[in-house]
């Protein structure tokens, strides 16, 4: 038997007109995971999402919560909460009326509703701005305010849609360190769309790659990275080469990790296309005479042991035991 609060799928679909924007989705989210809806835009995500907060009707199929199908419920009753972009805080409420709003629509007296928005602006480091408005606030701080809104309701599951897209590279990074945090401390689900890979890995235990409105693989996220089931995963998750196999070893693709490519005496003949540094490590992306391209990510000491610039002959090999084959 499984505890409660599970979030799970079943034969979830979304069609708009003649458009299957989600096509019967099964999956359980697992109580208390970090999950990231990772794929590219409009494979069918934010669709997902929606119809999880109630913010969309389910075409065919349910969304059951803790045993419960909640597919037919308003949104406030479902136990889920959306965390909207900070642009979507009311501009003439102070902070505290912001994180505040939702109690306010459900009756909730002004001291309660103020003393639990009060806890909320602890839980994200925010009380001291507690009365400015949301204008007088950077990105970071909208974002955090934002957050609170979302978890005022105590929601078993937050769903995030890209929260982070609108901050700086910086600051992005930042926020999903406080994302992450967050989740941990409150040990509910968060369920996050993104299209970033990078972004996905560094936050979920759990990552759902959707493409074409399916799950084209779900998986913790090392296995993910480093067992992708198709080529699509592989090359949406990045840091792999795709290789044709030969037909004397049955034919069809393989991958292999850009960081397990060297560059040496032997190997495939290929010619240096592009060379980037990234300071740890060099990317070099060179292409065969098939047209094949191939990326090798050395350590930056080897690179510059024996530097090479676009143009120049190289021969790349891999230990044939890291090659991962793919389902046809
Ligand atoms: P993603 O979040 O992955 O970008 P979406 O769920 O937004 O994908 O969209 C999935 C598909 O559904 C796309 O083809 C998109 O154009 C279509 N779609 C999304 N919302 C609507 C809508 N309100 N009306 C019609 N088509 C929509």
């Amino acid at each position: 038997m499984r505890t409660g609060y599970d979030l799970e799928l079943v034969h979830l679909t979304k069609r708009y007109g003649d458009t299957v924007a989600v096509r019967d989705l099964n999956h359980v989210f697992a109580r208390g995971s970090y999950v990231c809806l990772l794929g590219p835009s409009g494979c069918g995500k934010s669709s997902t999402l929606r119809m999880i907060a109630g913010h969309e009707d389910v075409s065919e199929g349910s969304i059951v919560l803790d045993g419960q199908d909640v597919s037919e419920l308003p949104p406030a009753q479902r136990g889920t909460a959306m965390m909207f972009q900070s642009y979507a805080l009311f501009p003439h409420l102070s902070v505290r009326d912001n994180v505040a709003f939702s109690l306010r629509m459900k009756g909730v007296d002004k001291p309660t509703r103020h003393a639990r928005a009060n806890e909320l602006l602890e839980l994200v480091d925010m009380t001291h701005l507690a009365d400015r408005l949301p204008a007088q606030l950077s990105g970071g701080q909208q974002q955090r305010v934002a957050l609170a809104r979302a978890l005022v309701t105590e929601p078993k599951v937050l769903l995030l849609d890209e929260p982070l897209s609108a901050l700086d590279p910086f600051l992005r990074i930042r926020m999903r360190t406080e994302l992450k945090k967050l989740q941990r401390e409150l040990g509910i689900t968060f369920i996050h769309v993104t299209h970033g890979q990078d972004e996905a890995l560094a936050l979920a235990d759990e990552i759902v790659v959707m493409n074409d409105a399916v799950i084209e693989q779900a998986g913790a996220a090392r296995d993910v990275w480093a067992r992708p089931r198709t080529e699509f995963v592989a090359r949406f998750i990045g840091g792999h080469n795709v290789i044709a196999l030969p037909v004397s070893e049955g034919g069809g693709k393989a991958t292999v990790r850009a960081d397990a490519v060297t560059l040496g005496p032997d190997g495939v003949p290929a010619t240096v296309t592009a060379v980037e540094y990234q300071g740890a490590s060099v990317a070099v992306t060179a292409t065969t005479s098939d047209g094949e391209e191939l990326l090798a990510l050395l350590p930056e000491e080897q690179f510059y042991h024996a530097p090479k610039s676009p143009g120049e002959a190289v021969r790349l090999s891999w230990d044939q035991g890291r090659l991962h084959r793919l389902q046809a």
